[in-house]
């Protein structure tokens, strides 16, 4: 088995680039390399003595000005003061107005399992993939202050809430109806969203359109089960083919079987390529039935 060509940096986890995912290394000055993660292509590298808050990004160049460590095992990739002064969480948290144009989405991750949310117009599908998200529709666009009520009446009407845990969507991989059924449920949503009322003048109401995304994650490749890596030790070794990606959840497989790796539990780690076998990490049991021990 080749060397997968990742580049030697800090792993800044996995992103997706309209239908591709890819995996993000940062070099020495920031600068984040891409590498895409396409089915069959080998993966060993070796993680290093400890994590790496990911930093804020700025221009083409993602670094910590602190050289912060993290806590590992944590889905959290940055350190306080990166966090305190990201653009990105700021407009989460509702501390910023955006002035770009903003898309209201609802996203499906299983039966019953609904997501409503925003994502700026000009990133198209991105989120919705980096989310994980099996379908969605638009629900409508306007200014980032208007999308955001918006959001926030819908959760409000308990329709569908702002966040779900990893391990509810991941439950979700496992479930899944036929595509009529998927569809019928996202629409029946979408019917309830918009009856919800109170949405300002701004907002521009879009029409049901259904995107699915279990094609373009190769969830017909999903094992009946995988060993989900739950702790990554440091200089442990990780080495195996790419299966999917699903989200920003790597399936590789490996000498021990297929197993899943979180991209945010891995962003932080400097990675180096590696002929080493592989070595120090955790995993749990996921598959069918397993979210009942959650
Ligand atoms: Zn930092």
């Amino acid at each position: 088995m080749s060397t997968y060509s990742v580049p030697a940096g800090l792993c800044g986890g996995i992103r997706w680039r309209g239908a591709n995912a890819t995996l993000t290394v940062a070099d020495e000055s920031g600068y984040e390399h891409e590498s895409a993660l396409e089915e069959g292509r080998p993966l060993r590298v070796r993680l290093g003595s400890s994590r790496f808050c990911v930093g804020v990004r700025q221009d083409d160049r993602r670094r910590c000005p602190h050289g912060n460590h993290i806590s590992r095992n944590t889905s959290e990739t940055q350190c306080r003061s990166c966090a305190a002064t990201d653009p990105g969480r700021a407009i989460a948290r509702d501390a910023v107005v955006d002035p770009r144009p903003f898309h209201l989405y609802l996203a499906w991750f299983g039966p019953g399992l609904l997501k409503v949310g925003i994502t700026t117009v000009g990133r198209g599908h991105n989120r919705l993939a980096e989310q994980g998200a099996l379908a969605f529709t638009w629900l409508a666009q306007g200014p980032h202050e208007v999308i955001r009520e918006a959001e926030r009446a819908i959760a409000a009407a308990r329709l569908a809430p702002e966040r779900r845990k990893r391990t509810t969507k991941l439950a979700g991989l496992w479930d899944l109806p036929p595509a009529a059924r998927r569809r019928a449920e996202l629409e029946a949503a979408y019917q309830q969203a918009v009856r919800c009322g109170g949405w300002p003048s701004a907002l521009e109401p879009l029409p049901f359109h259904e995107v699915e995304h279990t094609e373009m994650f190769g969830l017909d490749r999903l094992p009946s089960t995988v060993a989900d890596i739950t702790t990554l030790t440091p200089t442990c070794v990780l080495a195996g083919s790419v299966r999917t990606v699903v989200g920003t959840e790597l399936v590789l497989d490996t000498d021990d079987g297929p197993t899943m790796l979180s991209g945010r539990l891995l962003a932080g780690w400097p990675l180096q390529p590696t002929d080493a076998a592989p070595v120090g990490y955790r995993t749990t049991p996921r598959g069918p039935g397993e979210h009942v021990l959650f």
